[in-house]
């Protein structure tokens, strides 16, 4: 539905008649200028669609003036996705539209834009008014005419013509030609951005949906941190976008994912609370939308800083709240969500800051659910599986081996007399061994591996789809590892080594079979003498 009437499609039908009766030759200038008026409110009446709008009403514009070229410029506070600027030349075969490169006076337009008042400039290389800003000489203008598109008392933006001809110049009649084209063609602006700004929205509550579903399948934060960068990328067609997340101290943000940035740089990025934009999006939880969309100037408070590598001075940083565990009701600042730099150079809109609220809201839930399930999963001292988790894994990884009849191995490590090392230095040495020995064999085994803490002191690594023979292999090279490890206790290197157990599943095996063999494989090793792999066969 229109919001405006344009005008009774009968008595324009009935008037489109009687001039198409009439060829244009004997029609009279006053004839042929409502002949253009109608056709705009035809082509206004006959669809939504913004582009196929301008497409028509331009055409029209060039069957009835002398123009050489014609830009659309809209008022730069538009929904997410529209082109501030459309530009059409006219060329032998017809009008086409021009992509890349779009040249118009950008004085004359600003001008317009500025004061709502139509602008003929019949001799444009000598019209001291626009002559400043240098467009004209550089695009050789030598006539041109800009009207305002306002409807309501809204300014959308202008239509600017321009001609290279002298023979083409515009006069006092084009110019009032052109205002009345631009009146009607902005009545039907208005009514296609109403409906655009709808779809536009639901087309990306759609995408967040989406997004939704993915972010609340993940359970470790790497994958979500880029699915929300890669969601925050499509939903606002920006080309940079990025999370910070607080780090353990509670306190600086640290780069967690970005698109837009090299991610040599990611380290060095460290931001105080209250520092810059993003340190103050965290620190005061509030969403920083710049320009305020209602005043056109960066909001209160917020000093935007030199910004050399931004191609636009429009950005969006969006705080990420979580709850940091289970029993926390209150929702604490984890992080930003970062973006800037949109496709069309056009600013963020309030409905795009809402979205992105949204889309933060999400990346929290995500994250806060990843937190605990690695609370509930993995040990905070060894950062390896816990063994509720392990026992659970094994019967999963049991089921899968009979079920594609593949080999399932475990192995089974122990520190070699760990008792004399916390006997020697302490309970607390002894933790900073354990921590060191687990991202030693984290960092040895393969990704489809799970290592997990087993006892005390103890491991147990689950071999998917691997055979003794393999595994052995694998356990060598972490008894290696481990061996040439440097534990150190302040100067003093401690020479650690860890024996290892190995057992794969037989035929009418069970899971308990299984940790059987590796056990008693590992119990033979520390018989043997202790800083070796033996396997069960
Ligand atoms: P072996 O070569 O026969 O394995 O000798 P061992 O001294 O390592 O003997 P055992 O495996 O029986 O020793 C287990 C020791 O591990 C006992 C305990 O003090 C230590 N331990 C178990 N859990 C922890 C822990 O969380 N932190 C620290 N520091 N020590 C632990
Ligand atoms: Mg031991
Ligand atoms: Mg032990």
């Amino acid at each position: 539905m229109n919001r405006f009437e344009l005008a009774r499609p009968a008595t324009l039908s009935e008037a489109r008649e009687l001039l198409r009766e009439k060829p244009s030759a004997k029609k009279s200038p006053t004839e042929l200028r409502l002949e253009a008026l109608f056709k705009v409110a035809w082509a206004a009446n006959e669809g939504l669609d913004l582009e196929r709008l301008l497409d028509s009403v331009v055409k029209i514009v060039f069957d009835h003036l002398p123009a050489d070229r014609a830009v659309v410029c809209l008022a730069p506070n538009g929904p997410a996705g529209r082109k501030p600027e459309f530009a059409w030349k006219r060329e032998r075969d017809g009008v086409t539209r021009v992509t890349g490169t779009i040249e118009y006076s950008r004085t004359i337009v600003n001008h317009v834009l500025e004061t709502r008042e139509s602008v003929l400039s019949s001799n444009a290389m000598d019209d001291t008014r626009f002559l400043a800003g240098q467009s004209i000489i550089d695009q050789s203008i030598v006539s041109a005419m800009c009207v305002p598109l306002v409807c309501q008392q809204n300014l959308l933006g202008v239509l600017h013509l321009d001609t290279e001809r002298v023979d083409r110049a515009f006069e006092q009649a084009d110019l009032e030609q052109l205002a009345k084209i631009g009146y009607q063609a902005a009545v039907a602006i208005e009514n296609s951005l109403a409906h655009e700004e709808p779809r536009i929205f639901s087309e990306s509550l759609k995408r967040l949906r989406r997004a939704t579903q993915w972010l609340s399948s993940y359970l470790e934060t790497e994958p979500i941190l880029k699915e929300g960068v890669s969601t925050a990328l499509t939903l606002l067609h920006v080309t940079k976008a990025s999370i910070l997340l607080v780090g353990k101290n509670g306190q600086t943000m640290q780069m967690g994912y970005a698109h837009g940035i090299r991610r040599e740089l990611w380290d060095k990025i460290s931001v105080a609370p209250g520092e810059g934009l993003c340190g103050l999006a965290a620190a005061e939880n509030r969403t920083i939308l710049c320009p305020d969309p209602a005043t056109g100037k960066p909001p209160e408070g917020v000093v935007p800083s030199q910004r050399p590598k931004y191609k636009t001075d429009s950005f969006l940083v969006v705080p990420i709240q979580a709850r940091t565990d289970e029993l926390d009701q209150e929702k604490r600042v984890i992080g930003v969500l970062n973006v800037t730099d949109k496709l069309d150079g056009s600013p963020f809109t309030p409905i795009e800051s809402q979205l992105t609220a949204i889309l933060a809201t999400q990346i929290g839930i995500a994250l806060s659910n990843a937190d605990l399930y690695e609370k509930a999963t993995v040990c905070p001292l060894t950062r390896v599986y816990v063994r509720r988790y392990f026992d659970q894994r094994l019967a999963e990884e049991f089921e899968r081996a009979r079920r594609e009849q593949s080999c399932l191995s475990l192995m089974m490590l122990d520190l070699d007399h760990f008792k004399r090392v916390n006997d020697t230095y302490g309970h607390q040495t002894g933790d900073v061994v354990l921590r060191e020995l687990g991202a030693q064999i984290k960092s040895t085994c393969r990704p489809t591996d799970a290592a997990a803490r087993y006892g005390g002191e103890e491991f147990a690594v689950l071999l998917p789809r691997t055979d003794l023979k393999a595994a052995a292999q694998v356990g060598e090279s972490i008894r290696k590892a481990v061996a040439e490890h440097e534990f150190r206790v302040n100067e003093e290197r401690l020479p650690l080594t860890i024996s290892i157990g190995i057992g794969s599943i037989k035929e009418d095996d069970s899971s308990e079979t299984l940790i059987k063999r590796a056990d008693a494989a590992l119990y033979a090793a520390k018989e043997r003498g202790r800083n070796r792999v033996v396997v069960h066969r």
